[in-house]
C-alpha cells in the first residue's frame, strides 16, 4: 500500500482531438488528497468525477459525460495517471476531447514527470478482487480474478495477416508502465479510416497520432516502436478503462479480444456484487485481506 500523489506544478498544453479533429487547450493541476481525478468542461461550467457510472460511450474510445455534457477519448490521459501513480488532480478543457497528442501515453508522461510529483499523506485506497467476474460476447471476453498484484493478460487476434495473433503477460508497476506500455500508439486500419471519417469519426486521426496498417504492414515511415505494439496498446487502453475504479487494483485482468465497452461492463458487473471485492484504505487492514493465495479451480 502506498501513499496518494499528485503533481508539482501545473502543466498546460494544447492539442488536437482524435475523434472531433479540434484543437483543445487542456490544464492539469494539483489537487489535494482523497479528490480523486476530476475533468471540468471549462466552457460548460460541467465537472465530472470519475466512476464506472461516468463513462456514457464506448463506441472506438472512452466517453464520460454528465448531463449531456462529454469529455471523450480520457482513456490514455487516465491511463498514464494510473501508470505514473498520480491520484488526485484537476483536469479543465475548453472542448469536448482530450488531445490525442502522438497517440500513446509518451507525451503525458514526459509532461507530468517534467512538472514533478509529489507525496501526500493520505493512503491510496486499493480494491482487492475476491474472486472471479467475467463478460463475454461473440468471442471475446474480459475478466478479474484475484491476484496479488496487479497484473494484465492480454490477447488479440486480428484477421489481418500483420497483426495476427499478439499476447502480453505484464505485472503493472510504475516501472513497466513506462518501459512497457507508455510510448505503445493508437492503431488503425486502412480500410476502416474512409469509413470512419464519412460518419465524422477519426477525423484527427494522422500518421502523427495512429499507427496504420493495411494488409502488408504499416503505412507509417517511422518503424512500430515495439514489435508487438498493438498489443501492449490495447493494455495501455485497458489501464485507462480500469483507472476509473479511483483505486489501484489487486487482482489480473485477464483479456481476449476486449475493448472499452468490454472493460466498463466488467468494473459494473465487478462493482454491483459486494462478494466480489474488498476496499482497503489501510496498510494494517491490507495485511489481514490481501495476503492471501487463490488457487483456481477450473476454467474461467
Ligand atoms: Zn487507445
Amino acid at each position: 500500500m502506498r501513499k496518494q500523489r499528485t503533481i508539482q506544478d501545473k502543466i498546460k498544453v494544447s492539442g488536437v482531438g482524435l475523434h472531433t479533429g479540434r484543437r483543445v487547450e487542456i490544464e492539469l493541476a494539483p489537487a489535494k488528497e482523497n479528490t480523486g481525478v476530476v475533468f471540468y468542461r471549462e466552457d460548460k461550467d460541467v465537472e465530472i468525477e470519475l466512476s464506472p457510472e461516468s463513462v456514457v460511450d464506448t463506441q472506438l474510445a472512452t466517453t464520460i459525460g454528465k448531463n449531456g455534457v462529454l469529455i471523450k477519448t480520457v482513456e490514455h490521459l487516465l491511463s498514464t495517471l494510473f501508470g505514473l501513480h498520480i491520484d488526485n488532480v484537476f483536469i479543465s478543457l475548453k472542448g469536448e476531447e482530450i488531445p490525442i497528442m502522438d497517440g500513446s501515453s509518451a507525451p503525458w508522461v514526459y509532461l507530468i514527470r517534467t512538472a514533478g510529483i509529489v507525496e501526500q499523506n493520505a493512503y491510496k485506497k486499493t480494491i482487492i478482487v475476491k474472486k472471479p467476474i467475467k463478460i463475454k460476447e461473440e468471442g471475446k471476453f474480459a475478466a478479474l480474478i484475484p491476484s496479488k498484484e496487479f497484473e494484465i493478460s492480454y490477447s488479440i487476434n486480428f484477421n489481418n495477416t500483420f497483426i495476427g495473433k499478439q499476447r502480453m503477460d505484464v505485472v503493472v508497476d510504475e516501472h513497466t508502465f513506462i518501459k512497457e506500455i507508455s510510448k505503445a500508439r493508437t492503431f488503425g486500419f486502412l480500410k476502416d479510416i474512409e469509413f470512419l471519417q464519412s460518419h465524422n469519426l477519426a477525423l484527427g486521426g494522422s500518421l502523427d497520432n495512429a499507427v496504420v496498417v493495411d494488409e502488408y504492414g504499416i503505412i507509417n515511415e517511422d518503424p512500430l516502436r515495439y514489435e508487438d505494439e498493438f498489443v501492449r496498446h490495447k493494455i495501455l487502453d485497458a489501464i485507462g478503462d480500469l483507472s476509473i475504479l479511483g483505486m489501484d487494483i489487486k487482482g489480473k485482468y485477464i483479456a481476449y479480444k476486449s475493448g472499452h465497452n468490454l472493460n466498463n461492463r466488467l468494473l459494473r458487473k465487478l462493482t454491483s456484487d459486494r462478494t466480489a471485492y474488498e476496499i482497503v484504505s489501510n496498510p494494517s487492514r491490507e495485511k489481514s485481506v490481501g495476503d492471501f493465495v487463490w488457487e483456481p479451480q477450473g476454467s474461467i
